[in-house]
Parts: C-alpha cells; sequence; structure tokens
C-alpha cells in the first residue's frame, strides 16, 4: 500500500475540506397550496405536481415522499 512521505499539514488538511461544504436544500413555494417543496418532486403537503393532484394528500404522501 502506498504510504505518504509526511504527515499533511493542518493547512493542507484544511485546504483538501474547502470544498466538504454542504449547500442548503434547494426549495421552492407549491403553487398549489403555497408551502415550500423541492423542485421536480411531488407537493408533500398538498399531493400535487405539475397542476394535477398526483398523490393523496396528508401523512401518506408525506411518508413516501423524501422531503
Ligand atoms: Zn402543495
Amino acid at each position: 500500500m502506498a504510504v505518504p512521505k509526511k504527515k499533511t499539514s493542518q493547512s493542507r488538511r484544511n485546504m483538501r475540506r474547502a470544498h466538504h461544504a454542504l449547500s442548503p436544500n434547494a426549495h421552492a413555494e407549491c403553487p398549489n397550496c403555497g408551502e415550500l417543496k423541492r423542485p421536480h418532486h411531488v407537493c408533500p403537503s398538498c399531493g400535487y405536481y405539475d397542476g394535477r393532484e398526483v398523490a393523496a394528500a396528508g401523512d401518506a404522501v408525506k411518508k413516501a415522499v423524501r422531503t
């Protein structure tokens, strides 16, 4: 196995990790109910997508749809 010759300095390690930050989840207002939802996903609160109801609203959708 390849073994590093030198210990990675704190500076090098932190430079590597500069790209590791998580970006916040995208969200958009549901045009039907106004609740925040993920873009291109069924609205978990009203079950609408693209102007029509595609799933029954309620807790069942919230469990099936990952928010
Ligand atoms: Zn909605």
